[in-house]
């Protein structure tokens, strides 16, 4: 298959491919869409299987980031970088630079950030050779730890999909939460306050112990969180969550969480739909993070500070639009990711219809 039959390649304005002899880099950067903006989107460090492999993550991951970008209202695209490597064995200062050098000859057009694999030490270095990247410690404009803002957009969502579904408020409800780190925790915090019953598990048994105690929850093995007697199942782990053996398993009528590419495939979307179960779109209900990436942009664009209110403002606007897929996904009878990623496309092609007549 080459690459403009690749399925993921759809839509893509530009796919740029790196490789720097003295340090070893060798990185994809994909631009999926620059309509509403500079493509915004993290840079991923794996060791790859093959170059395919790390061109199909980069083409599917840089769409993504386009809808996120799209349904959060930010004025960015969406794009995303890889590099071929083991984050644990072959980083050095001299790759990130010469990372950077990579980014900074698409002049703007792509801005990068941390994803899996790459630390905010990394971007350090690469902050040497681009002015394009986000996540940074220490200056004014500094977006810190997005995990809190991505936590309260989950948890407004729960609260949002649980009345919609179950037409009562979180308190007595119970939540089932797959992984415990930074967003799972802040969440299960939220709906403890909120007066939830929580199961919670997690493959880190200290982090899982440490959370149930603070949150009055039932702890269960990761392998079992899917047979939990739950009103809400929240993944916030890794992706595929939501997949043809797990699936059946869910008593849950509600499926919200923070992780990203929840659902193992689209067909998945419309087999809990059929079910019966509500499901909020992740890229939806966990686009808190990017919001305060975005915020950390903004500030270096126009060379002012981190701004907390324009977080907050952006958060209420996404939880408006949350409430938007989830309203027409039920008065239309469809699910609920078909109207999100039809909404994001349509807001795409709005911007880019705009930017065609000025
Ligand atoms: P994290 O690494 O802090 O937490 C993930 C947790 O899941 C860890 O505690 C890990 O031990 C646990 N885990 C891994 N595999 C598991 C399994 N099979 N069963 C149970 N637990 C398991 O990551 P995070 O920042 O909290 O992000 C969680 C998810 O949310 C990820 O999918 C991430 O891409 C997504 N997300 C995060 C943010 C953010 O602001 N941090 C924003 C948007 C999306």
């Amino acid at each position: 298959m080459t690459l403009f039959d690749s399925p993921s390649f759809e839509g893509h304005e530009g796919v740029h491919s790196f490789f720097d002899e003295k340090s070893g880099l060798k990185s994809i950067i994909a631009v999926h869409s620059t309509a509403r903006g500079p493509a915004a989107g993290g840079c991923r460090m794996w060791p790859y299987a093959s170059a395919e492999a790390a061109l199909e993550d980069a083409l599917r991951l840089s769409r993504a980031m386009s809808y996120k970008n799209a349904m959060a209202d930010l004025e960015l695209g969406g794009g995303k970088a890889v590099i071929i490597g083991d984050s644990r064995t072959q980083k050095t200062p001299a790759l990130f630079e010469a990372f950077g050098r990579a980014v900074d000859t698409l002049g703007g057009r792509y801005w990068t950030a941390e994803d899996v694999g790459v630390s905010p030490a990394d971007l350090m270095s690469a902050r040497k050779t681009t002015r394009y990247v986000a996540g940074l410690e220490g200056h004014p404009a500094a977006s810190g730890d997005p995990s809190p803002v991505t936590a309260e957009g989950v948890f407004r969502g729960v609260r949002l999909a649980v009345r919609r579904a179950l037409k009562r408020d979180l308190d007595g409800v119970t939540v089932a939460i797959q992984g415990v780190g930074h967003v799972g925790a802040y969440l299960a915090e939220k709906l403890h306050a909120a007066g939830a019953k929580l199961i919670l598990t997690d493959v880190n048994e200290h982090a899982l112990a440490e959370v149930a105690a603070r949150t009055n929850a039932k702890v269960v093995a990761p392998g079992a969180i899917f047979d939990a007697q739950a009103d809400v199942f929240a993944p916030c782990a890794l992706g595929g969550a939501i997949n043809a053996s797990t699936l059946p398993r869910l008593t849950a009528k509600v499926i919200a969480g923070g992780a990203n590419n929840q659902l193992a495939d689209p067909a998945i979307g419309r087999e809990l739909f059929e079910r019966g179960m509500l499901y909020a779109p992740d890229y939806v209900i966990n686009g808190g993070g990017i919001i305060n990436v975005a915020a950390e942009i903004r500030g270096l664009e126009r060379g002012e500070a981190f701004d907390p209110a324009w977080v907050g403002a952006k958060l209420d606007r996404l939880m408006l639009t949350l409430e938007e897929v989830l309203d027409r996904a039920l008065a239309e009878g469809r699910p609920t990711h078909e109207v999100a990623n039809e909404m994001a496309k349509a807001r795409i092609a709005q911007a880019e219809a705009e930017r065609l007549a000025a």
